[in-house]
């Protein structure tokens, strides 16, 4: 399996000079295998998957969920507007209603029928497993508002699990660390650091639906996988202070890094 970060942001896109290292689209994951893909949320950085893919095109979009920093990317995906184009879209239910929604007058021009490509929705039973091409997808859900699901791809004997949005609150929950139990590549929320959480910088976050970055890697060292990206990054936090948090997070597990837009994993 070949993974590459086109966006790595959570909350809301930004730019900068002092954004540049990281990048500033928020969340998308490309996921190939054999020649089959999956697309890993379509926040912001869809749009230059989607670019680079060319029209027309075959891909499985998984849906973690559907605040706007995980869809906002679909309206401008090109491939959707091709009519030789074959999408998959698979979420959670309310997953087609929360897409029409945000393309519709007077919020946005055109609405989804625009698109072109012959789309199917899917929404799988909860927490039961599901085959994509030849990858073996597995789900569970954990608390964020509104909810989400972390998903489990394996395919050639390799495994990956992408947990953003995820909230363990004071202690690890047990049933992510079984979940990714032996991963080769865990996909962990790391929006804040255990100060912010706590709120002794800048106001509480307990309850707004993430992780610190040292729940990341406790995470990653009890589930005893393999490599740890850092993920859906703070629109606050620059890359300085991201390089500062990864080079201490690598103390902490050898397989540490802050994924980074156009960063490239193969496992
Ligand atoms: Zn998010
Ligand atoms: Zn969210």
């Amino acid at each position: 399996m070949q993974v590459r970060f086109w966006g790595v942001r959570g909350s809301i896109a930004v730019s900068g000079a002092e954004f540049l290292g990281a990048g500033g689209n928020t969340t998308c994951v490309e996921v190939v295998h054999d020649g089959h893909r999956i697309i890993l949320d379509g926040g912001t950085g869809l749009q230059p998957l989607g670019a680079s893919l060319g029209c027309p095109a075959d891909a499985t979009l998984l849906f973690t969920h559907v605040h706007w920093d995980h869809i906002q990317g679909v309206p401008f995906f090109a491939p959707a507007f091709h009519p030789d184009s074959h999408l998959t879209l698979i979420g959670a239910p309310g997953l087609r209603d929360a897409l029409a929604s945000q393309m519709r007058p007077p919020l946005f021009p055109i609405t989804l029928d625009a698109f072109r490509a012959q789309l199917s929705f899917v929404e799988p039973r909860a927490e039961e497993d599901f085959e994509v091409g030849p990858f073996r997808v597995s789900t569970l859900q954990m608390p964020h508002p509104d909810g989400v699901v972390c998903y489990r791809i394996a395919a050639g004997g390799r495994s990956l699990v992408f947990a953003t949005d995820v909230e363990h609150g004071e202690k690890l929950d047990r049933r992510l660390l079984d979940f990714a139990e032996g991963a080769d590549l865990l996909i962990h929320d790391a929006q804040y650091t255990r100060a912010e959480y706590a709120g002794e910088q800048g106001p509480c976050r307990k309850g707004w639906g993430h992780s610190t970055w040292e729940q990341a890697v406790e995470a990653a060292n009890r589930a005893e996988v393999g490599k740890l990206a850092l993920f859906h990054h703070d629109p606050t936090r620059n890359d300085r202070a991201l390089a500062v948090v990864e080079s201490i997070a690598q103390h902490r597990h050898h397989g540490t890094f802050a994924a980074r837009e156009g960063a490239v994993v193969a496992l």
